[in-house]
Parts: structure tokens; C-alpha cells; sequence
């Protein structure tokens, strides 16, 4: 279902003149506002009057999260504090966090965007849309928000915690939708039958799951679980929050990024140089409307790539592959690059084994050590000794073959790893705590 029939179904050609015209906009709004953007545009010898084309756009530097750190809270707000009207932040693993700011247009922009992905998603006015995303400065719980009352929806402000009484209210208030992350609707789906709930039989219909990479094992395992159609949807506080960028419902293969907001790139992580659309490399975005804290080629740092076929559902937007991972996430085990989303789906793939993980990375003796330590359900972990060591052997046969990587295997029993209510901490990195 299309929300905004004009902009979402825009003719290529139109939405590359539009992408042009804001982005010749925004890259003379931000060389005249923020002095962070004049001071990087004349080391890069390039001004605002050179961009000319969208090929142009590889002229300009690119923008880094350190970048915001330096320039902190304030520095790259395009405007007065006076016009900007809400202010979130993200926290990073060290130090200060990062802040974004909203002007009054931007909230707009935001609602709207995220109503867009709601429709895509499937979701209307009638539904009862269970927001378990974490209201405060994380952007999820509040994009979600407004996306949901912009398109009419019933909306419950759940935030994420208290699990039981999630429950209660989901079966009770009858939601339709629910919205959180990948991990924490699986832990969901794990209490609701601890409680000796069916939450099969609960009224939800779709799922709109962000915030972490996930792979295509854990949506089936998802959708199989709660009897749900699991929607991707893709968004970061530095560039929105959540709306960036979302999968249809009508072909559930690729996220389409509104791209009269947003303009993407791909390229190499390693060298910075631009990538023909179908190459897998970072996802680089430039935002064309924002006001409060434009940014120019903002280095997102996942993994992806651009699909450029038309999708079935009507929409002009192009679509990125899902998130593989974010390079700041890829292990590099002995040489081998590897993202814990590959790992996971390699253990999704094998019987007896629950979609709950986590990887130990290590150093010994100057080589690099992983272990995947997976829990296995009730039933396998009751099985003989013999049994248990023909899986794990299996698994590390599996994840040798198909990502090259070679780790030791640790069978753990059922709800021995740490549930999330938020982002799942997958991996563990010993050799970062030691310093090297
Ligand atoms: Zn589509």
C-alpha cells in the first residue's frame, strides 16, 4: 500500500532532478552554516558551485561519526538553537555520545517518512501498532511514534522491558503490529511460552524489525514463531532514526530508501572510492532535506549494496540489499573477514540448534581464536554425549566450509546466553579488552 502515491512511485528521471536540486541546496545551506563543512569543502579544493551533477557528489569529502564526536553537541547544527525542537543522541561503546537535532520541518519529515514505511510494511489506520522500541534519546522509540499516529494507527507507547506485561497488553489490547528489535521479539516469543501463552494465537499480523543486522534464517524463525510477517526496516540517529529505509511487503527482498530524502552511495570501506550499483561495500548517505544537521556523505558504516531492478510492489525508490553487518562489526579471524550475521546463518540452517549465540574472540599465542557458543534445545541437550559432539562437529565443519573461518564450538544449555531487551551483544572481543 503506498502512502504517498506522487514521491513514492516519481519516475527516475524526476527523482534525479529532485535528488540534484537538493543537493545543491544542502551543499550551499551547509558551507554557509556550519564552519566543520567550509573548513573540509576547501581542503578538499571543492565549492559549492562545482557540484553541477549527481556523478559531482564524489567531489565533496565524506562526513565521519568521529567527525560529530569532534564537533560536539552542537558544532554541525545548521541552524540556531532557537529552530531546533527535539534532540536525540546515540550512545557510542566509548566516551561522549553522539547528537543529532530536529527542526520543526524535520519532525515533519520524519513522520512522514515513517508513515511511508508503515504503509509499505502493510500497516493501516485500524491497527494497533505495539511500540516496543526504547522511547528517550535512542530515536527508535519516538520515530516509530509519530510514523504511527501520522498514519492514523492506534498506538501504545510500550518501550522495551517489563516482557510479561508486554504480553499482557499484546493479548489483551489486541496489537496488530509490533515494532522492536529482531532479538527482543524472539525473546518475546520465548517468554509468552514460558508463560504458557500461545502467542501464535495473539492478534499480530506484522512485525517491523530494525536497529541490528539480521539474517533471513532468524526473519523465518521469527515469522514462524509468532505467525507474523517480519518487515526489515533500516534507519541511524546520525541520518533520522528508524524510516531511512524499509522492505515492502508485496516482495520482502531489499529495503527501498526514500531517496527524495536520502541520497546513497556504495563504496569501498578500504580505498573510498565509489561503487557501481550491485557491488556489496558501505553504505554512504547524503541527507537532501534535513535542516537541523544536514550531512554530506555520511560514512554509515554497514555493509550492503544497491539493487537496482525494479520491485514488483510500483515503488521508483531503490532498494539495498540487507545490512550484512556493520564494518565496525566484521571479526577478522586469523585474515578472514567474517560478520556474526553469516555465523548466524549458518547455525539457523541446522536442526537442534536455537537462534540464541554468541562469539568469543581471543588471542593465543598470537593467533586469533573464536568460539561460537550456541544454545541447543531441550530435547538435543538431553541427547548422549556422543550425539552432542557429532553437532558441534557438524557446526564447525559448516561455518569452516562456508566462511573459511575456523573456531571451536561450545554447546550451551537452554537460556544460558544473556537475553536482550534492546540491541543483542553478539560478540565478545577479548583481544580489544587486552588492548590488542
Ligand atoms: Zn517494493
Amino acid at each position: 500500500m503506498l502512502w504517498n502515491d506522487e514521491f513514492e512511485t516519481l519516475p527516475r528521471e524526476a527523482v534525479e532532478s529532485l535528488q540534484l536540486k537538493r543537493l545543491r541546496q544542502v551543499v550551499e545551506r551547509v558551507y554557509a552554516t556550519v564552519p566543520f563543512y567550509r573548513r573540509s569543502f576547501e581542503a578538499a579544493g571543492v565549492t559549492p558551485a562545482q557540484i553541477r551533477s549527481l556523478d559531482d557528489l564524489r567531489r565533496l569529502p565524506f562526513t565521519l561519526k568521529a567527525d560529530m564526536r569532534d564537533n560536539y553537541p552542537y558544532g554541525l547544527f545548521a541552524v540556531p538553537l532557537e529552530q531546533i525542537v527535539r534532540i536525540h543522541a546515540s550512545s557510542g561503546t566509548t566516551g561522549k555520545p553522539t547528537v543529532v537535532g530536529y527542526t520543526r520541518r524535520d519532525i515533519d519529515n520524519w513522520s512522514e517518512l515513517m508513515a511511508r514505511s508503515f504503509a509499505a510494511a502493510g500497516v493501516h489506520r485500524g491497527d494497533v501498532i505495539h511500540n516496543a522500541y526504547g522511547y528517550g534519546l535512542f530515536t527508535g522509540g519516538l520515530g516509530a511514534h509519530y510514523g504511527a499516529e501520522r498514519i492514523g494507527a492506534s498506538v501504545i507507547p510500550m518501550s522495551g522491558g517489563q516482557t510479561k506485561k508486554q504480553l499482557m497488553i499484546m493479548q489483551d489490547f489486541g496489537s496488530t503490529v509490533l515494532t522492536c528489535t529482531p532479538s527482543y521479539c524472539l525473546f518475546l516469543a520465548e517468554a509468552a511460552r514460558e508463560e504458557g501463552l500461545d502467542i501464535r494465537e495473539f492478534k499480530l499480523r506484522v512485525g517491523i524489525h530494525g536497529a541490528e543486522p539480521w539474517s533471513e534464517q532468524l526473519r523465518a524463525e521469527i515469522e514462524e514463531k509468532l505467525n507474523i510477517k517480519a518487515i526489515d526496516v533500516y534507519g541511524l540517529s546520525e541520518i533520522l532514526g528508524p524510516g531511512v529505509a524499509i522492505e515492502c511487503i508485496e516482495a520482502q527482498c531489499g529495503l527501498h530508501i526514500w531517496e527524495d530524502h536520502f541520497l546513497p552511495e556504495i563504496i569501498d570501506p578500504e580505498t573510498g572510492v565509489s561503487l557501481p550499483h550491485g557491488e556489496q561495500g558501505e553504505l554512504v548517505i547524503t541527507t537532501l532535506t534535513k535542516e537541523g544537521i544536514p550531512l554530506i556523505r555520511y560514512r554509515t558504516r554497514d555493509i550492503t549494496r544497491i539493487l537496482p531492478e525494479p520491485c514488483a510492489c510500483g515503488r521508483t525508490h531503490l532498494r539495498l540489499e540487507r545490512m550484512s553487518g556493520r564494518s565496525d562489526d566484521m571479526l577478522i579471524i586469523r585474515g578472514v573477514n567474517v560478520f556474526p550475521s553469516q555465523i548466524e546463518s549458518v547455525l539457523f540452517r541446522i536442526e537442534g540448534v536455537e537462534p540464541h549465540y554468541q562469539l568469543l574472540v581471543d588471542r593465543e599465542d598470537n593467533l586469533d581464536t573464536l568460539e561460537v557458543q550456541v544454545e541447543v534445545n531441550e530435547a538435543t541437550f538431553s541427547d548422549e554425549i556422543k550425539q552432542l559432539q557429532g553437532l558441534s562437529g557438524k557446526i564447525r565443519k559448516d561455518i569452516k566450509e562456508l566462511l573459511g573461518v575456523t573456531c571451536n564450538v561450545k554447546l550451551v544449555e537452554p537460556k544460558t546466553i544473556a537475553r536482550s531487551e534492546g540491541k543483542a551483544k553478539r560478540v565478545i572481543d577479548r583481544r580489544k579488552e587486552r588492548g590488542g
